[in-house]
């Protein structure tokens, strides 16, 4: 075997490769060996072997995509441990490998919770453990008790497909389920209260099962937390999205200094290069967003989501830090006590940073919630008020959920304005859910928008339905995108009634000049790769975001081509009416670049005097060219709305199919989902 000069630098240059490849998984393992938020990771994956080194006597396992999953495991484990002394053990499933499971002490329990993400599948981090048991034969899992919570959405096809999928394996290898198989429905509202019935009925379950013995609750932290010196204030953590951006780390040293990979545990502070407002009128806004990603390495495909990380306004902060006497500047740092559990976002750091960035404040309020606070209270008749609401559904639905009350705004109805200044503050860091990413379809093409991402945000901000003194219910990133917009373009934010104002600058203003920490999302939502495939795109509203994208991949496409024939690419979108016709002035100049490929359908709701149209009344209106370019082998895409519009489509679809192919209903709707399943109708719907 001989070796010219061009193998040998081949060889050389691969091997290079290769250590540079390694090299960068070297270094995020080291980043993430850094953040005492990984200490875990210095112990054995083993499940059980971590868990009697530990000496746990209760096993939770949570996958979760978005975050909810792990909340309500955590909230699971913290009751069982409170109310039963059980010394939990409450991991993510990526974390561990599961081979000796079937030889877990025979009085430890398992509870799972699963939550379902794209096409009934587990989340990204539990696909290891999928796929384990799907290795599985009977009888090798013949000792293991467990529950199971799905968390899902019934607007989907697969609802709670992934917790099925797991309940089935585990079931198919012999483990026994104890009580029932819970179901939270996202889609519905309630997946609170579907975590409450379930969690009534599995906790006597396992008190019979453990003959456990109920004691009056009290709060014991996971953490052993330490108040610190303010000298330390220049080294600590001020709301940084990891310890990558603290002061000394190679972040936070050089400007533009891109340190990858970027993803959702470490995210990328991305300069915001333009902004605009897309609605007419004054009293609804929707951002249009570009974020600059040139340099970070991050690359998106058309049909990607980008996650936004954004921050509390100014004025839920104060309200929060009040309402529990709290000292903004007061350092703290929490070192777990045992290497199962992990600080839930980087410490040290402050109590005013952690309640700016680090918690969910300002979302509706769960009845366990208010339920676990009565230890704190002494006072006979607000007790009493307490342990009345968080019992009884209807009456907490009426008197809390009906008035969009965050956690403050109920605490202090409840107590007639008095402070909650005796809850301790380790309490609300364990109890409050911590900030998670808000997911957006991306609105450009990558082939024509390489280095920017382009969003389009509908802003979430109405009056309260009951209370107006409560002022109006807002969103936290999307009033923060309108903040960013209204201040970059100058204009008087007085005026602009703002209903919330946010520190732009960020922590250690890392954010000044408009920057947000993101990462991209990979989605399944994609175009054909034959570009002669016809393609049918419903979207009304922000459902269109993602179709903007796919419109300039086409024309994109078709600058670099010469020659093809491109598929019709017909567009149903619905507005109210003109003064909210989403990207309005862009869609003649794309119809002239792909010309009779391309057609708007826009279906006007709010029209005074005229009859409201929908986007499923103009699929209807043009049946049988929809059925036509089906019968070709169209892609059909849904993006926007879950709860009505998505289902309404999947009706109309139906019916269109039925009449067309003069089949039953049942035939065109398995048609549907054998569609869903070869990728031919996709949906992206929120
Ligand atoms: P949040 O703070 O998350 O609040 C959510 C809602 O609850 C708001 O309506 C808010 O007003 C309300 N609320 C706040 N406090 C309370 C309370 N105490 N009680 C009751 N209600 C309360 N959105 C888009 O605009 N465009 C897109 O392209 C888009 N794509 C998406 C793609 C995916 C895959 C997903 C999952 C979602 C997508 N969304 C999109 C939705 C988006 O992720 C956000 O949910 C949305 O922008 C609201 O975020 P927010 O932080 O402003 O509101």
């Amino acid at each position: 075997l001989k070796f010219d000069k061009l193998d040998f630098a081949v060889i050389c240059a691969l091997a290079l490769a290769v250590v540079a490849y390694l090299k960068l998984d070297v270094l995020k393992e080291l980043f993430a060996a850094d953040d005492s938020a990984l200490a875990v990771q210095s112990s054995s994956r083993d499940i059980v072997e971590v868990l009697r080194e530990n000496k746990k006597d209760y096993l939770v396992v949570y996958a979760s995509q978005t975050g909810t999953g792990e909340d309500y495991a955590k909230k699971f484990a913290k009751e069982l441990a409170a109310k039963y002394s059980l010394n939990v053990m409450c991991v993510d499933v990526e974390n561990y490998d599961f081979d000796n499971l079937n030889s877990l002490p025979k009085d430890v329990i398992v509870s799972f919770f699963v939550s379902t993400y794209g096409e009934g599948d587990l989340p990204d981090g539990g696909l290891e453990f999928e796929e384990w048991l799907q290795v599985l034969e009977e009888g090798d899992l013949g000792n293991v008790r467990y529950t199971m919570f799905g968390l899902g959405n019934s607007t989907y096809e697969f609802y709670n497909g992934a917790a099925e999928k797991t309940q089935k394996l585990l079931k198919q290898a012999g483990a026994r389920m104890l009580g029932t198989f819970g179901k939270a429905d996202d889609g519905a509202g309630t997946t609170d209260e579907d975590y409450m019935a379930w969690k009534d009925d599995i906790l006597e379950e396992l008190k019979d099962a453990l003959a456990l013995h109920e004691k009056e609750v009290s709060f014991i932290s996971s953490y052993e937390y330490k108040v610190l010196p303010q000298d330390l204030m220049g080294s600590i953590s001020l709301g940084e999205p990891n310890s990558q951006y603290l002061p000394g780390k190679t972040l936070a040293k050089k400007e533009n200094m891109q340190l990858g990979p970027f993803d959702a545990t470490h995210p990328y502070v991305a300069p915001i290069t333009s902004t605009k407002e897309l609605f007419k009128k004054k009293d609804r806004n929707c951002i249009h967003v570009e974020f600059d990603l040139s340099g970070s390495n991050l690359k998106y495909s058309t049909g990607d989501h980008l996650g936004v990380w954004p921050s509390n306004p100014d004025e839920k902060v104060e309200k929060f830090l009040t309402t529990f006497g709290l000292d903004p500047t007061t350092i703290f740092d929490l070192k777990p006590k045992d290497i199962t559990i992990k600080p839930p976002f980087p410490v040290p750091t402050t109590i005013g940073a952690a309640v700016r960035y680090y918690l969910e404040i300002s979302g509706p309020v769960s009845r366990q919630v208010i339920g676990s606070l009565l230890q704190y209270v002494t006072e006979e008749q607000l007790k009493e008020r307490l342990q009345a609401l968080s019992k009884n559904k209807e009456k907490y639905a009426k008197e809390i959920t009906s008035k969009c009350m965050d956690l403050a705004d109920a605490l202090l109805y409840l107590s007639s304005g008095k402070k909650w200044t005796q809850v301790p503050w380790e309490f609300l860091i364990e109890t409050v859910p911590h900030m998670q990413p808000r997911y957006y379809s991306i609105s450009s093409s990558s082939s024509s928008d390489k280095q920017t991402v382009h969003i389009t945000a509908v802003v979430e901000n109405y009056p309260n339905p009951e209370v107006s003194s409560l002022g109006p219910v807002t969103g936290v990133t999307t009033n923060l995108l309108r903040h960013i917009h209204l201040t970059r373009t100058k204009e008087d934010i007085a005026a602009s009634s703002l209903p919330v104002h946010y520190n732009l600058a960020g922590p250690r203003d890392l954010y000044q000049n408009y920057k947000l920490p993101v990462h991209v999302r990979r989605s399944t939502f994609r175009l054909p790769s034959n570009p002669s495939t016809p393609v049918i795109m419903v979207g009304p509203g922000t459902g269109v975001a993602p179709f903007r994208g796919f419109i300039r991949e086409r024309i994109s496409f078709l600058k670099n081509q010469e020659n093809v024939k491109l598929g019709k690419h017909l567009l149903f979108y619905g507005c109210r009416d003109d003064a909210d016709f989403l990207y309005h002035d862009e869609w003649p100049v794309y119809a002239k670049e792909l010309g009779s490929s391309f057609e708007l359908m826009v279906a006007y709701s709010r029209i005074p005097n005229k009859k409201k149209v929908y986007v499923q009344d103009h699929l209807l209106e043009r049946e049988n060219e929809v059925l036509e370019l089906i019968n070709k082998g169209a892609f059909i895409y849904v993006c926007g709305d879950a709860k009505g519009m998505s289902q309404d489509v999947h009706r109309t679809l139906i019916d269109i199919l039925r009449r067309g192919k003069n089949i039953s209903e049942e035939e065109s709707s398995e048609i549907l989902k054998q569609f869903k399943t070869t990728g031919k109708y996709q949906e992206d719907v929120w």
